[in-house]
């Protein structure tokens, strides 16, 4: 009799999952497993939203899987103990699992499975990357550092691929080992702050499949401008889906090109979306070949760089929403409010940071590692360290996104700071991405930085190390 363990980690899906198609295919018993593991920068070592999310996530797995008289088993504590106690109350005779790809976790399943392959039958697979980071390599066998050619050279692999089905049936065991219940993770906060921020989210592979269509219904076309506007619902909001692996790239990719064959008219837009999606698969794939990058900038110049030293009143302004610029505080308030924040304002909250406040990127990484509920480590790296400069084809240290002109570019009218910034609501679309001034009145703090000054500050502290 074989039996199968699927150890779920940031997979959580039924459909185009290849380790669970290969389980249930293979094995005469199945039985699905998520692991509550404490090792740092495992995915349960989340941040606070992220936690909310998982928990959520998990609850929807285990309801699709019911709804197949399957379950999902829920177990806590060291990833390697867990396998072997579940292995031995069950008798599998094999393991499955698709891979993670950040340092800690490929270290953690190298030992695993080492530890275990003389046991039974260890299997991970590809389920979160459009290619292996080792398939896509320079013509000297080197890892590309600029995103362009890595993107060139991915297309040539041939992005778009079939995809598995969710197998129709899925096999049980004889008898279910225990499971832990959800509550006894303990995901959700004690205060119960995660209400507001979940009104902004619908959670699972199939709210993810829905949102993908819609978005590509209703919004792909125009997706090259309005990407960049944060008032409008211009992108596709499955970043947090893509994290927890509700959704993977290689089924984003076949739908949306299923779409242009059908609308050729949306050709840009389906372009565009699709090399956003590449962003992500760089990411990971920088993660992985430079892993020290988790933690270190990966342009080695900027180890010297003198960032400030006494900032905590400051870094407490900008995490609050309270810094006085207003689409600063406004992305900074969504963020705490849903949990996310668009693109564009991510990027000028973070000069900002980095820039005009001049403090560490990792201070930055962090916040967002844990507020966001798409907080993801490669994609949270890589746009810190792009904004700082010090990362793989980074923005130049000499770009330093002034935020009133970012504002009134890209917020014309003022709807996304009216949103969140409810103080400043009744300002002209002329004047509310201006600081208030001394003694305007307003119940809104003065900036937090003379930005032309900190802007010349910031500039000359970079060219002494010769970006
Ligand atoms: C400082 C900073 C920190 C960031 N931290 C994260 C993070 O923790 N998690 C995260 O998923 N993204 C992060 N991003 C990238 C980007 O902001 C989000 O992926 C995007 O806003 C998610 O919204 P969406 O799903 O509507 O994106 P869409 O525009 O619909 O794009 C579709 C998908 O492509 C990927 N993508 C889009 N833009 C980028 C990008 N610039 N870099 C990498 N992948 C991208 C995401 O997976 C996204 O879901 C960060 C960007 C910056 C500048």
């Amino acid at each position: 009799m074989t039996c199968a363990i699927v150890w779920f980690r940031q997979d959580l899906r039924l459909a185009d999952n290849p380790a669970w198609w290969e389980a249930c295919r293979s094995c005469e018993q199945v039985i699905p497993v998520f692991i509550d593991d404490p090792t740092p920068t495992t995915v349960s070592c989340l941040g606070a939203a992220s936690r909310v999310w998982l928990h959520h996530s998990l609850l929807n797995l285990d309801k699709a899987l019911q709804s197949q008289a399957s379950r999902l088993i829920l177990r806590q504590g060291q990833a390697l103990a867990v396998l072997k106690t579940l292995i031995q109350e069950t008798g599998a005779t094999h393991l499955f699992w698709n891979r993670c790809y950040d340092p800690a976790s490929l270290e953690r399943d190298k030992l695993i499975k080492a530890a275990l392959k003389e046991e039974l039958s260890v299997q991970s697979f590809n389920a979160s990357l459009l290619r292996e980071p080792w398939q896509v390599l320079k013509s000297d066998g080197q890892p590309y550092k600029v995103y362009t050619p890595f993107w060139k050279a991915l297309v040539k692999t041939g992005i778009t691929q079939e995809l598995l089905p969710a197998p129709v049936s899925i096999p049980r065991p004889a008898q279910w080992p225990p499971s832990l219940g959800i509550t006894d993770l303990q995901l959700l906060p004690k205060i119960a702050w995660d209400q507001v921020m979940m009104q902004a989210w619908e959670v699972g592979e199939l709210a993810a499949f829905k949102k993908l269509h819609n978005f590509l219904e209703t919004s792909v076309t125009h997706y090259k401008t309005a990407r960049d506007q944060p008032a409008v619902l211009g992108t596709s909001r499955l970043s947090p889906h893509l994290h927890f692996g509700e959704i993977g790239p290689r089924q984003i990719t076949f739908f949306a090109q299923q779409y242009l064959a059908e609308h050729p008219e949306s050709s840009a837009g389906v372009e565009h979306f699709l090399q956003e999606i590449a962003w992500r698969e760089f990411a990971w794939y920088l993660l992985y070949h430079f892993p020290q990058t988790v933690t270190e900038p990966l342009d080695q110049r900027f180890k010297n760089f003198s960032w400030e030293q006494n900032f905590d009143t400051q870094l407490q302004r900008w995490q609050q929403g309270q810094t006085g610029i207003p689409i600063i505080d406004a992305g900074m308030r969504e963020l705490w409010q849903t949990g996310w924040m668009h693109n564009r304002v991510r990027m000028i909250v973070a000069s900002l940071l980095t820039k005009n406040l001049l403090i560490p990127w990792q201070l930055g990484e962090a916040w967002f590692r844990d507020t966001l509920v798409d907080a993801d480590l490669a994609n949270n790296v890589l746009g810190w360290q792009w904004v700082a400069g010090c990362g793989a084809d980074a923005a130049p240290y000499f770009r330093i996104f002034n935020p009133i002109l970012q504002g009134e570019k890209f917020d014309p009218q003022g709807e996304y700071v009216r949103r969140w910034v409810p103080e400043l609501a009744k300002r002209a679309a002329n004047e509310i991405h201006h600081p208030r001034v001394l003694g305007d009145g307003w119940n809104y703090p003065l900036p937090i930085t003379d930005l032309a000054l900190s802007r010349q500050a910031a500039l000359e502290r970079y060219a002494r190390i010769k970006v």
